[in-house]
């Protein structure tokens, strides 16, 4: 793991990239960011979390670092001690995560448990929805209380490294890293209600759009050419032909913008409440 650190004494407010070996946006997105050598009026931590998976351009080696926090310092998996060790760095920092997908190229915030503290950050990322990943809650580092992850578009794309860089600088801006004020962007709201799975053996054509009311009654995939009917209205997240092998995505619920939604807590509370228990 790479810990860089900008502006001087302790910080509390962090990003990472290379949570996954195979998403190298959020590494070049730090890396520009450091080239660019701005000033900054409060220090921040840019961290490299997955380096050995990097190099090997995997998603993870031993166990996947977004399903295992809080990690175990004794395991045997390399992830399970890095997630460990990367929970040491961002404790009691606000963070922004930054991932990418095969599913969408466009960038969008996921969080899990939203209070005052992620509704912040997450509303002014210039994103196309913020996602709410609560109900299929997995140990994954957007449960934890300060913490808003970003898919920033397509793996390996250089659209994705400028989408992750501008929610970067978005992120730093509202923490108040650097001057000026971040994007007054307010996106939509999207509930995860249950993932949809596929059939083993099974091959799907996704036919809807994510992020696009799917109607009651409407075709949204075939399977082997039988169509898939929405039995009522929902809003497709990350649904895609190949993403997964046994997930063919989310089904999701609009709430509407960020900032017309109830949220409780201030995030300060800890791990130890429970964040992560789900
Ligand atoms: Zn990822």
């Amino acid at each position: 793991m790479q810990v860089h650190t900008v502006g001087s004494g302790p910080p509390d407010v962090a990003v990472v990239g290379g949570v996954h070996g195979d998403e190298p946006c959020g590494v070049r997105a730090i890396e520009r960011l450091l080239d660019a050598d701005p000033d900054v009026e409060r220090p921040a931590k840019l961290i490299v979390a997955n380096e050995r998976a990097l190099e090997r351009g995997v998603r993870y080696v031993d166990t996947d670092l977004n399903r295992t926090l809080p990690g175990d310092p004794e395991s045997d998996l390399h992830e399970d001690r890095l997630a460990h060790e990367l929970l040491a760095e961002v404790e009691g920092c606000t963070t922004l995560g930054i991932h990418s997908t095969v599913s969408y190229e466009n960038p969008f915030a996921s969080v899990a448990y939203l209070n005052e503290r992620k509704r912040e950050v997450a509303a002014h990322l210039p994103v196309d929805g913020v996602v709410d990943f609560t109900v299929v809650a997995d140990g994954r580092s957007a449960e934890l209380p300060g913490f808003v992850d970003i898919e920033a578009g397509r793996q390996g794309s250089d659209a994705a490294v400028d989408n992750a860089y501008d929610c970067l600088l978005a992120f730093l801006r509202t923490t108040g890293v650097l001057p000026s004020d971040p994007p007054d962007a307010d996106p939509a709201f999207y509930e995860v209600t249950e993932p949809v799975y596929k059939d083993p053996g099974r091959t799907y054509r996704f036919l809807a759009e994510n992020f696009e009311r799917v109607d009651e009654g409407e075709r949204f995939a075939v399977a082997d050419g039988d169509p898939l009917v929405a039995e009522m209205s929902f809003w497709p997240v990350l649904m895609s032909d190949h993403g997964h092998d046994s997930l063919l995505g989310y089904r999701s619920i609009r709430r509407g913008p960020l900032s017309t939604l109830p949220v409780s807590g201030d995030g300060t509370e800890s791990m130890a409440n429970g964040a992560t228990d789900g």
